[in-house]
């Protein structure tokens, strides 16, 4: 249920302990682990327990935090915000890597609750497979899928693309028949059609998943993946939730 409160809390607000509850429990979802005390007290002023942590929160998208939370504001919207980190977790058992256009690539890993869990899954699924088949259970790295940018932390426009604004699109990585965790295109000796098109369809599969875009001929054929511009060295998937 969406939480609504009567009047501004934070710096320089009103601060009714109702709302100022509201809020604390709000932020207590953002702060792991949890360890602010709900007690409705907030006394509006810089160095306030509350106050410091709104603009903590606010921090990773306002430039200049005002530290305060107002009825019908975008702090509220964004403090209520569903979405996931991909888990930032390397290597072995996680089925996946992580690759990106910043030192930071988890700032650009984030997605709809669904999203996250349904890249987890197929990535997972990906990895077993493809250890059972190739019974290369000693290599740690063999299987694990590139994953690139998704969404930020609360959406809005990412460079270089048209889309991944709302948590429901992710970029991958085609797979190298080195399995080294570097870029390939689908021009590149060591680009591996074949399990890309594995992993491809197993994506397909995934009742979460929508359409896909790239190039490879043999692989756009497939329904719902279609070629674009630029889809030479990532596939992109949109999915439904
Ligand atoms: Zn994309």
């Amino acid at each position: 249920m969406k939480v609504s409160i009567t009047a501004s809390v934070g710096k320089g607000s009103v601060n009714n302990s109702v709302d100022v509850r509201k809020v604390q429990n709000l932020l207590n979802r953002w702060i792991s682990p949890r360890f602010l005390s709900v007690d409705g007290v907030c006394n509006g002023t810089e160095g306030d327990r509350t106050v410091e942590e709104i603009k903590k929160f606010q921090s990773s998208y306002m430039a200049v935090p005002d530290g305060r939370v107002d009825p019908n504001g975008g702090t509220l919207r964004k403090l209520q915000t569903k979405w996931k980190q991909l888990p930032q977790n390397f290597g072995f058992g996680s089925g996946y890597y992580q690759y990106g256009r910043s030192a930071d690539i988890g700032a650009r890993q984030w997605g709809s609750k669904k999203t996250i869990e349904t890249i987890v899954r197929v990535c997972k699924q990906f990895q077993m497979q493809q250890r059972t088949i190739t019974n290369q259970y000693n290599l740690a790295s063999y299987g694990l899928v590139g994953v690139g940018d998704i969404s930020f932390k609360f959406g809005g426009y990412m460079s270089p693309h048209g889309t991944h604004q709302e948590g429901l699109n992710v970029d991958m990585r085609p797979c190298r028949k080195d399995v080294l965790q570097t870029p390939v295109n689908i021009f590149n000796d060591q680009y591996d059609s074949d399990r890309t098109k594995l992993l491809i369809e197993l994506f397909l599969a995934d009742p979460n998943v929508k359409s896909i875009l790239f190039n490879d001929p043999k692989i756009y054929k497939l329904p719902r993946v279609s070629k674009y511009e630029k889809h030479d060295d990532h596939f992109h998937i949109t999915m439904y939730e």
